[in-house]
């Protein structure tokens, strides 16, 4: 017999990468191969050296094909075996592996859009909703729009094994999300791409389009982010480690804010539940802050941290490799 492994990759498209995957067919208890891929057609090489390698880093059930098949995340690398510089995983490693010690957790909240016939679903032909309002975490046909992907979506996350915590509806109708975590940065990150790739294929089938557009509507209309939540042992067991991560964080604001997903400057304008881009604040239950500290952490005087910047459209394996390292190095 035979089983079917789905092959994810994120490609090198400019300025945001996205995923591609294609299916090998494998005899049963055959180890995940490595394979390799055009790179030519994903802006990962030129055509006449075209040749780029996948290596399994991640593996869980497929809730899609169901039975023995397998979803597999992958590292892209050259033929030459090392990292393809599109490979963000690659230099996540070894910082991960430093900081161990310090057992860092990551729960990132992903916000997406739905689109159907080239507008967010729940817009109506060419014009605009009620003004934002009721539709975070809302109920009923007239607030809530494609719930039935989302739940398909939360089912399929639960049976491949990935982490997923919640989901809820946010504040533009179409709009959504779901958290991955607390986990380790490694596991976070490989977990919220699969997660990524299921959302886009569970809603394919519904004919609907998931984008995660920073700034899918211009105007009046919240943003979609991928608050990054926080914490090491430490931050976990006492409150001085919480406000030297916050002020670890504003030392460093610039170099995080750049890799923290394209046009970030669209969606942190100082509206809309955000702090502008080139300012850095942080403060207790403040979701007009850059990094917010929970009531519930400044009350149990222990806990995490809440960075508000990263883009929707951020890259897990950046992001938390940056937070990672900034923080854990202040902490040690
Ligand atoms: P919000 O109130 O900002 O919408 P959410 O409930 O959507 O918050 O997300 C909070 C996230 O924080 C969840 O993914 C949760 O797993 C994560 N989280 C909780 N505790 C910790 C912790 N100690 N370290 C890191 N992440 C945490
Ligand atoms: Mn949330
Ligand atoms: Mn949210
Ligand atoms: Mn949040």
């Amino acid at each position: 017999m035979v089983y079917k492994a789905e092959y994810i990759w994120i490609d090198g498209t400019e300025p945001t990468a996205r995923l591609r995957s294609k299916t090998r067919v494998l005899d049963d208890g055959a180890e995940l191969p490595i394979w390799g891929f055009d790179g030519s057609s994903t802006n990962q090489a030129p055509g006449s050296n075209s040749d780029c390698v996948l290596k399994p880093v991640f593996s869980c059930p497929d809730p899609i094909r169901k039975g023995g098949n397998k979803l597999v995340m992958c590292e892209v690398l050259l033929p030459d075996m090392t990292p393809h510089v599109t490979n963000a995983r690659a230099q996540l490693t070894p910082i991960a592996e430093r900081f161990a010690d310090q057992d860092p957790w990551f729960g990132i909240e992903q916000e997406y859009t739905f689109f159907k016939d080239g507008r967010p679903y729940g817009f109506p032909i060419g014009g605009f909703p009620a003004p934002q309002g009721f539709y975070y975490c809302g109920v009923g046909a007239d607030e809530v729009y494609g719930r039935e992907v989302v739940e398909a979506h939360l089912d399929a996350c639960l049976e491949a094994g990935l982490g997923i915590s919640g989901i809820n509806a946010e504040v533009m109708p179409g709009q959504w999300e779901f958290q991955v975590g607390p986990l380790s940065p490694l596991d976070v990150s490989d977990h919220l791409w699969v997660a990524r790739w299921l959302l886009y294929r569970v809603a394919e089938d519904f004919g609907i389009a998931a984008t995660l557009d920073p700034k899918p509507v211009e105007g009046d209309w919240n943003g979609a982010g991928a608050h990054t939540n926080f914490s090491t042992t430490a931050m976990r067991e006492s409150y001085p480690p919480i406000i030297a991560a916050c002020e670890a964080l504003e030392k460093r604001a610039s170099e995080h804010v750049e890799c923290y997903g394209a046009n970030i400057d669209l969606r942190l304008t100082g509206l809309h539940e955000t702090a502008p881009w080139n300012e850095f604040s942080y403060g207790v239950s403040d979701r007009g802050a850059s990094v917010r500290i929970p009531w519930q952490v400044e009350i149990d005087q222990k806990g995490y941290i809440e960075d508000r910047r990263p883009n929707a459209n951020m890259d897990p394996y950046v992001v938390s490799r940056l937070i990672t390292e900034t923080v854990c190095s202040a902490l040690a």
